[in-house]
């Protein structure tokens, strides 16, 4: 297992980052209703990565029947949930009614706001394969009690690139802008490099980034990429060079530092324990977030509230 390199704090913000190891953090691998998946946001050392909050990587796996994804109904409060497949599809439906397929290369973005109500299953029909990702975006402090929203876009703009491309799922990057609706300024891009080749990605020296190895093989400025890792660089970059031998996917985000503390309960992101308290509640109510139209399946409860510490 991998050691983290934690380099925030030593002087390294800035110059010579090139020549210095990366701050890598192993993901932890758990299960969400069935499903193995490997969570590399957040971890232990790194809970942010400018308004990312949370990355969950499922698959790539191959199924007959059944289901392998069907997350029940449950609530989120004060984030967005992007969900992007690299191979089969996935459908999501939500208490404003919304039931919206997803395939690759298409993006579905939930605002949560003030609250809503989601779940996500693997359609009857089907291709017997499941690969992506599902992230979150806090919200800033002035649009985190909107009203809920849902989009689909269904496919996301392309940066061609010399040696790859770059899919921009949602904000910005290399001048290429995502029509996904956001609240801050950011990136999430999905990163092909083909096989043989180099794939410099320009960045913005105010942001923070952190990359995950999605696919194939890699190689960062020397260093030999690990999957199932998420890597991080502190701002002060402009650009960064990924190579690969036979190929690769790698996941890219980026924003500039969150500057409010968020206090992460379940799947509620808020700013005090009274505001998660009154979310559970309501939830365990049936109060605020409605009910989903399009969706049969299960009901999640919230665990039981323990300690729960201030931010
Ligand atoms: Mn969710």
């Amino acid at each position: 297992m991998r050691m983290n390199h934690d380099l925030r704090g030593c002087g390294n913000i800035g110059a010579a980052v090139t020549d210095s190891p990366l701050e890598a953090h192993r993901s932890n691998e758990t299960r969400l209703a069935g499903l193995t998946i490997h969570r590399a946001l957040p971890v232990r050392g790194r809970r942010m990565v400018g308004p990312w909050c949370f990355l969950d990587r499922f698959g790539p796996l191959t199924f007959a029947n059944g289901k392998p994804m069907d997350v029940g109904a449950h609530p989120h409060i004060g984030i967005q949930t992007v969900s992007w497949l690299l191979d089969g599809e996935i459908v999501h439906h939500d208490t404003l009614g919304h039931d919206a397929p997803l395939r690759p290369g298409g993006v579905n973005v939930m605002t949560a706001g003030a609250g809503i109500a989601h779940a996500e299953e693997t359609p009857k029909r089907n291709s017997g394969r499941l690969s992506g990702v599902q992230l979150w975006v806090a919200l800033p402090d002035a649009h985190r009690n909107r009203p809920a929203s849902f989009q689909h876009v269904d496919a996301v703009p392309t940066l061609i690139l010399p040696g790859g491309l770059a899919q921009v799922i949602t904000g910005e990057l290399g001048g290429t802008s995502s029509p996904a609706e956001r609240f801050s300024d950011l990136t999430g891009a999905d990163v092909e490099v083909r096989p043989g080749e180099a794939v410099t990605l320009p960045l913005r020296g105010e942001f923070e980034h952190a990359f995950f190895l999605l696919d194939g093989d890699c190689v960062f400025e020397g260093q030999d990429i690990e999957a199932r890792t998420l890597y991080y660089l502190p701002p002060g970059r402009s650009e960064g060079e990924f190579k690969s031998r036979e190929g690769a996917r790698v996941l890219l985000l980026g924003g500039t530092p969150f500057g409010e503390k968020v206090l992460m309960w379940w799947n509620f992101v808020a700013r005090t324990t009274a505001e998660i308290q009154a979310a559970r509640r309501d939830w365990a109510e049936h109060r605020r977030f409605g009910k989903i139209p399009g969706y049969r399946g299960e009901r999640m409860e919230a665990p039981e509230m323990m300690r729960l510490a201030e931010p």
